[in-house]
């Protein structure tokens, strides 16, 4: 059987793709920890980017449920051991019974979100209501969540906005990686419900510069590829942005997401990635998309002119 590559497929991958400096910061401590021969757990997903955590647990990263830091069954595993808190942050309640249990905490903890954290509290103290834009399962969200005392509520829509009911002292932030138009949206509208509101922009600058970035880049591209992991809010977000300017615009997680069919010869092909993506798994599709073969119509079938059925091989990859 004969393979042939796609010819000329002409693939970029965006100069300003990389992770986020919460999440290099997360993943280079991490490194530095199990380096030095550490036993090092993270309370779930450490990033959402599950290929690279599972790269972290080749090195020696190991996973586990808040619940397991008061399991009698883990206080061997626990010593001599640290707990990584992720760059979206923990709940205090987490980190205290980490710290219960013995274990060292190693402070990933991004400090964009650490400030929000310290806003929350301040604010709190002083008897304000909190409202968050966000998604109620983020980590960040549920971190800061934790700070209100129950005194805060998530917004993740404008009908949530319009429902919600208000103090007159109360402090609107966002999850760092919430859509900044809808947290713009959502403070226009609140503004007009109540005068006492106080607004923080915490969205991070890093995503609210890649949302424009992106727009440049897919320019020009026949198709764009933003890869990323499926719970990534950010990543998700790029994708909405560039499927907007390029309908060939597709999501992945690694190269066994791709469709072959999706591409012809002589294409220019965008590839990118979201704020926990590695520069490792963005040159991981460019390598497949360049090296990848597509298998010589084996039957020798002729079309009636006496060429090729390009549409088989196509149809049949590798
Ligand atoms: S997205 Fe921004 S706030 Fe969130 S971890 Fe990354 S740099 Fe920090």
């Amino acid at each position: 059987m004969i393979s042939v590559p796609l010819n000329s497929m002409n693939v970029t991958i965006e100069s300003k793709a990389r992770p986020c400096p919460g999440v290099e910061r997360a993943i280079t401590m991490a490194e530095d920890a199990l380096r030095h021969g550490s036993k090092v757990f993270s309370i779930g997903e450490m990033i959402h980017n599950r290929r690279e955590i599972d790269r972290l647990k080749k090195l020696g990263l190991y996973e586990i449920t808040a619940e397991k830091l008061t399991d009698p069954q883990m206080k061997s595993d626990f010593e001599e051991a640290s707990l990584l808190i992720r760059a979206h942050g923990e709940p205090q309640h987490v980190i205290d019974l980490a710290r219960s249990a013995g274990l060292k905490i190693i402070n990933a903890t991004c400090p964009i979100v650490t400030h929000s954290q310290t806003v929350v509290d301040q604010h709190v103290e002083d008897g304000w209501g909190i409202f968050i834009v966000g998604k109620p399962d983020h980590p960040e969200v549920i971190g800061l969540m934790d700070r209100t005392r129950g005194n805060g509520m998530v917004i993740s829509s404008l009908t949530e906005a319009k429902n919600a009911d208000l103090e007159e002292r109360t402090l609107l932030l966002a999850q760092s990686t919430a859509n900044p138009d809808l947290f713009h949206d959502i403070c226009k509208l609140l503004s007009s419900r109540i005068s006492g509101l106080k607004i923080m922009d915490t969205t991070c600058r890093f995503i609210r510069t890649r949302q424009k970035d992106i727009q440049g880049f897919v320019e020009n591209k026949d198709i764009v590829l933003v890869i990323g992991g499926k719970k990534s809010s950010n990543c998700r977000l790029l994708y909405e942005k560039a499927r907007i300017l390029n309908e060939q615009t597709y999501r992945l997680r690694g190269p066994d997401d791709i469709d072959w069919t999706w591409f012809k010869d002589g294409e220019r092909v965008g590839v990118t990635g979201g704020a926990s993506t590695p520069k490792w798994q963005l040159e991981e599709i460019r390598s497949s998309l360049e090296n990848h073969k597509i298998k010589k119509n084996p039957k020798g079938l002729k079309n009636s002119k006496g060429g090729k059925f390009l549409w088989w091989m196509r149809k049949n990859p590798k």
